[in-house]
């Protein structure tokens, strides 16, 4: 992720493809230099480099050295009011695709570089122009695939999830501020707080952190559930597990059986039930057997399409193989063992499970052996992977609960330590370390991987 400024970033600015008006954007220190090589305003006398003033000027860019040029409205920031507190611009013309890739070309010929992804709102979120949580809420408006997720975003964006956090982050460092000063007097017996003021302090705190937590979990939860498919060779036990699962982790007992038959391929259309697995609420699909009987296409061919089709739209899938033997080393090898795939062993009750490889999850329909760890695993897979669309404020969400857990955490632990008395440094201790918790949520404590995972999600040009 670069973190270096002093570079000139360009990209276009608008979504890829023909439209009336396309956009390219600049900034950083040397945006006038690289403008004044290629930008002719229409007024005479315009110096940008004498600007202090955001404004609109309509002008030329050249596309060419022969004076093939096109007619544009220049938007410039001469200073620290644009999006990225640096010197920055956009170049609004013909939304033509070429026409942008030359305007954007000629850019780089006079000094500016490629953007990367989400470089721009980077660049906002180190000048402290945004904090973490309102530049997730850009992704989120530019990914919202309907109008609750546009009006979340938008309320992230506008710091509602947010605000409330650095404002308790302030009351609690003026609290440590007491506490440690307290410390410092420790000898001449001056109180800076009392223990009573400490512990409502400490409990408001708590309670605000619980509230924030519970609007969090609210917008984690997808409008449809994940989607989880049983794929894998005929009657390795995919409608066995499908029930065994359903029995012990359904949401409603509406779900009729699967299917369970000696006879490979046995037919009948698809099964779902809403299970929960982990704490995870999501639709299992089981995909075994399903043919029709009067298709050209054979039983196995049928399902394999299906299957795939199916896999396409999963969440997470269960490739499962029978636990033993050759059977499961051929699946395994046709595996394309993908992100969001969990490799089930299954008939573990039958033996020979020293024979499995690593990374596999093994369990068994008939005693039950094995279901938690594989209800764990889907889980672990599901929180990794929380949308299929990358839905930016369910991923805020999965991103913040830990860190909110932590100062939840840190904080009875403060409260604790206070009604036991306690040193006062043991206190300040907890209160530091829900302190960085809640900086992590909002970005005020980061680390590089944090930035390239959000920032990552990003399209080149925001
Ligand atoms: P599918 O075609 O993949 O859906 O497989 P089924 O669930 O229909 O199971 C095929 C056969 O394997 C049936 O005879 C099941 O009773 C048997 N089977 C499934 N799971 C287990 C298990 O955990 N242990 C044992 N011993 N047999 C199983």
């Amino acid at each position: 992720m670069p973190t270096d400024f002093s570079d000139t970033i360009a990209a276009i600015g608008t979504a890829p493809g023909g439209a009336a008006r396309g956009m390219v954007r600049l900034s950083g220190p040397r945006v006038v230099d690289c403008l004044s090589g290629c930008f002719t305003p229409h007024a005479p006398m315009i110096d940008l480099s004498k600007k202090h003033l955001a404004q609109r000027i309509p002008g030329w860019i050249a596309l060419s050295d022969e004076m093939l040029r096109v007619e544009c409205d220049l938007f410039f920031w001469p200073d620290r009011q644009s999006y990225t507190r640096q010197p920055a611009a956009e170049i609004h013309t013909w939304g033509s695709p070429p026409l942008l890739d030359r305007i954007l070309e000629v850019l780089l010929q006079h000094g500016a570089r490629l953007a990367d992804p989400g470089e721009f709102t980077l660049r906002a979120f180190l000048a402290g122009r945004l904090d973490l949580t309102q530049a997730e809420a850009v992704l989120g408006v530019i990914d919202a695939e309907n109008q609750e997720g546009l009006q979340t975003a938008l309320a992230q964006l506008a710091g509602g999830l947010s605000r409330p956090l650095h404002q308790l982050r302030e009351r609690l460092l003026t609290l440590l501020a007491h506490l440690e000063a307290g410390l410092d007097f420790v000898e001449e017996d001056i109180e800076f707080i009392t223990r009573a003021a400490l512990t409502n302090h400490l409990a408001s705190a708590q309670e605000e952190v619980t509230a924030v937590l519970e609007q969090l979990a609210h917008r984690g939860r997808r409008q449809d559930n994940p989607r989880l498919v049983l794929t894998g060779p005929p009657n390795v036990g995919k409608s066995s597990l499908f029930n065994a699962l359903v029995a012990r982790y359904a949401v409603s007992s509406s779900t009729e059986p699967a299917l369970v038959s000696e006879s490979p391929g046995t037919t009948r259309d698809y099964l779902s039930a809403i299970v929960t697995l982990g704490g995870i609420e999501c639709e299992l699909v089981d995909t075994a057997g399903c043919v029709v009987e009067d298709s050209e296409e054979s039983p196995a061919g049928q399902a394999q399409h299906f299957a795939a089709e199916q896999g396409r739209q999963a969440d997470c899938t269960l490739l499962c193989v029978e636990a033993t033997g050759a059977p499961m080393s051929n699946t395994l090898s046709q595996s394309h063992n993908t992100a969001g795939e969990i490799v089930v062993g299954t008939k573990c009750d039958l033996g020979h499970a020293h024979q499995i490889a690593g990374g596999v999850v093994v369990c068994s329909s008939h005693t039950g052996k094995g279901l938690e760890a594989l209800a764990q695993a889907v889980a672990t897979q599901l929180s990794v992977s929380p949308s299929r669309s990358g839905d930016a404020v369910a991923s805020t969400a999965v991103r913040c609960t830990e860190s909110l857990r932590g100062a939840q955490r840190a904080l009875q632990s403060a409260l604790d330590l206070v009604a036991a008395a306690a040193g006062e440094e043991l206190v300040a201790a907890e209160l530091r370390i829900a302190l960085h918790d809640l900086g992590q949520v909002v970005g005020a404590v980061y680390t590089d991987d944090i930035l390239d995972r959000i920032f990552g999600q990003f399209c080149i040009g925001k």
